[in-house]
């Protein structure tokens, strides 16, 4: 068993402690003190870092027989040891795990609605809620609640008993565990069995910014951050506003009615190029088919080609789908941009557009496939653009 410094005394950055044992694991060393002011990951908070004497503390856990297991990279001797925490990690830890507890007894007391889980993640801490629905009200009346705790500058406390005597004195969660628990005590505010470590005032938390709030399976997940993790979302978040303010040339405030104008503008955009194109197609085709007319009243099928520079892929479709709609008419067409080709013919002609489409493109070095009137494609390299499109005239001269 590890007596565990961190139990009563938090704040405690540096410590002295006795070897107990090391043992070499998968090329790493784990080392067992006498005592640890190092916390192992449990609970929902993280393990501490540091340094057992010059080796870095890599990990922290539980070990058997309720001991702490520090995971180091180097060797250390048996004997005395000096160790040392990374006290700006711990001291995060402290500061969310503690805002932690103030957020829970804000929810029981304004809606009685239990905490199920905590984690302390690296950027962001989350506690999931057995709530019926969350609103965004309630979220920032949570929120407003704790923050006028932290302000209030509470003590926070341990206080150590059995469970019959931690019930008798009032707890947010009970426990049915046997021998001595300990308690974080918040003055006149909540009383909640936890081995983690936490501030000793609320003021020292700072600030809690609640960010997310979701539903996981049955429950809520509520995203928070506390102290200068708060700040740095803070900042972070203004940093983007002001971003995408300067892209619109306006006012933070202004950026939401912004965005919708641009979406609108960019919606109108899209439909006025469609309808542009429809008419184009329209103009390109009649010219197209003039060409062709003589041919057609022949009762011969006329095949056009033609080859785009920049025309997009569903250009050469809107046009390819014009053409097929006058009887008698094999459209070949493709465009530099991109590569692409399609092959489309009027229905009730005897030619597989799909089949010449194939065996054409792989000639080109290219793919794609449709139906007996209408197949598409592309080639990679756009010199053989010309290529495919005199395969497939030839084909169907012969
Ligand atoms: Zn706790």
């Amino acid at each position: 068993m590890t007596e565990r410094l961190y139990y009563r005394d938090s704040f405690l950055r540096e410590f002295e402690a006795q070897v107990v044992s090391a043992e070499a694991v998968a090329g790493k060393w784990h080392v067992q003190l006498d005592r640890t002011a190092f916390y192992p990951t449990s609970g929902g908070q993280p393990n501490d870092l540091g340094r057992l004497g010059s080796p870095a503390v890599l990990d922290v856990f539980e070990g058997d027989g309720h001991t702490v297991v520090h995971v180091t990279g180097a060797p250390v001797a048996e004997g005395p040891v000096h160790g040392a925490i990374d006290w700006e990690r711990r001291f995060d830890h402290m500061q969310q795990h503690t805002g932690q507890h103030l957020l829970s007894a804000a929810f029981v007391e304004l809606f009685r609605w239990p905490t199920v889980s905590f984690h302390l993640g690296r950027e962001i801490s989350t506690i999931d809620l057995a709530a019926p629905g969350i609103d965004v009200q309630q979220l920032e009346q949570a929120g407003r609640r704790t923050n006028q705790i932290i302000f209030q500058d509470r003590a926070v406390g341990v206080r150590f008993g059995t469970a019959q005597e931690l019930a008798a004195a009032g707890i947010r969660k009970e426990v049915q565990r046997e021998g001595i628990l300990r308690a974080i005590e918040i003055e006149d505010f909540d009383r909640q069995p936890c081995g983690g470590t936490h501030v000793a005032r609320t003021g020292q938390i700072g600030l809690v910014l609640l960010r997310k709030c979701e539903k996981v399976k049955q429950n809520w997940r509520v995203e928070f951050v506390c102290g200068e993790r708060a700040a740095r979302a803070a900042r972070s978040d203004l940093a983007t506003l002001g971003e995408a303010a300067r892209h619109l040339s306006c006012g933070l405030a202004e950026v939401p009615a912004m965005v919708g104008r641009a979406l609108e503008e960019r919606q109108a955009g899209h439909r006025e190029r469609q309808r542009l194109l429809e008419r184009l197609a329209e103009v390109e085709a009649q010219a197209l088919l003039a060409t062709a007319a003589e041919a057609r009243e022949g009762g011969k099928a006329h095949v056009l080609v033609r080859l785009f520079e920049d025309a997009g892929a569903d250009y050469l479709r809107l046009l390819a789908t014009k053409l097929a709609a006058v009887p008698a008419v094999q459209a070949l067409l493709g465009t530099h941009a991109g590569g692409h080709v399609v092959f489309a013919q009027s229905a009730g002609l005897s030619v597989d557009m799909n089949a010449l489409l194939r065996d054409c493109l792989g000639v080109a070095g290219g793919k794609g496939g449709g139906s007996k009137d209408f197949a598409q494609g592309s080639v990679r390299d756009p010199a053989a653009l010309e290529a495919a499109l005199k395969c497939a005239l030839e084909r169907l001269r012969a």
